[in-house]
């Protein structure tokens, strides 16, 4: 699945701001319950979303129980619905998780792993080095460039919602025009943000924080840590 972290996020931002008198929802986190949890075979249970392709976009998990320990296969987008799925485990069985499988690096299969972390210290994170590389690569440090590029692509997106059309004038779905406009109001919102990751990095701590850790992950990977 594609990253959908950063859009999603400036979305959350301006919702606030976004239109005029929606009611606020009486469901305090819908998101949070459109999922079942599948058992496929004797102690192999699938956390499934209902609608994974929804906004944002949610990677599955799969619970393996061991006589002794689990496996998890993948972590979700966010840490809070990391949550949910472990609350989910822990309704299954009170084995410890041992063992956190990542499948690949897009961030709806990584982002929760703190989660596994906290409640289950002794866990062990297994995924193939490219997986560990790609994740700071193509997850995390491209954060910065699309920081960086916000001007042009609120730019496009609202230029896409005013016409209807895109960079080659091919006509809009009614959909994705209206979404143009969404992630317009949301890159807008990410600016402030953009503005505070530029002040530490002048201050000299975000960039040498971020060259570390590709360093360190660079290392340990040739390492077969
Ligand atoms: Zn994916």
């Amino acid at each position: 699945m594609q990253i959908q972290l950063i859009a999603w996020l400036a979305a959350a931002l301006t919702q606030p701001l976004s239109g005029p008198a929606a009611p606020p929802s009486t469901d305090p986190a819908p998101l949070m319950t459109a999922y079942e949890v599948v058992q496929l075979a004797p102690g192999i249970h699938g956390f499934v979303w209902k609608n994974p392709l929804d906004n944002p976009i949610q990677g599955n998990a799969l619970f393996i129980i061991n006589d002794d320990d689990v496996i998890v296969v993948d972590t979700s987008l966010l840490p809070s619905t990391a949550r949910v799925m472990a609350a989910e485990l822990r309704k299954l069985t009170s084995k410890p998780v041992r063992y956190v499988v990542n499948t690949h690096w897009h961030d709806d299969h990584h982002n929760g792993n703190q989660v596994y972390r906290e409640l289950w210290p002794g866990a062990e994170f297994i995924a193939h080095r490219d997986t560990r590389e790609d994740m700071f690569s193509k997850t995390y440090d491209v954060r910065a460039n699309d920081l960086a590029n916000l001007e042009t692509a609120i730019a496009r997106y609202e230029r896409w919602a005013a016409t209807g059309k895109d960079d080659d004038g091919k006509e809009l779905a009614p959909e994705r025009r209206k979404r143009a406009g969404e992630i317009a109001a949301l890159d807008r919102a990410l600016r402030t943000l953009g503005g505070h990751r530029k002040r530490r990095r002048r201050e000299g701590a975000g960039a040498g924080a971020t060259e570390a850790r590709r360093r360190d992950c660079r290392a340990r990977s040739r390492a077969g840590a």
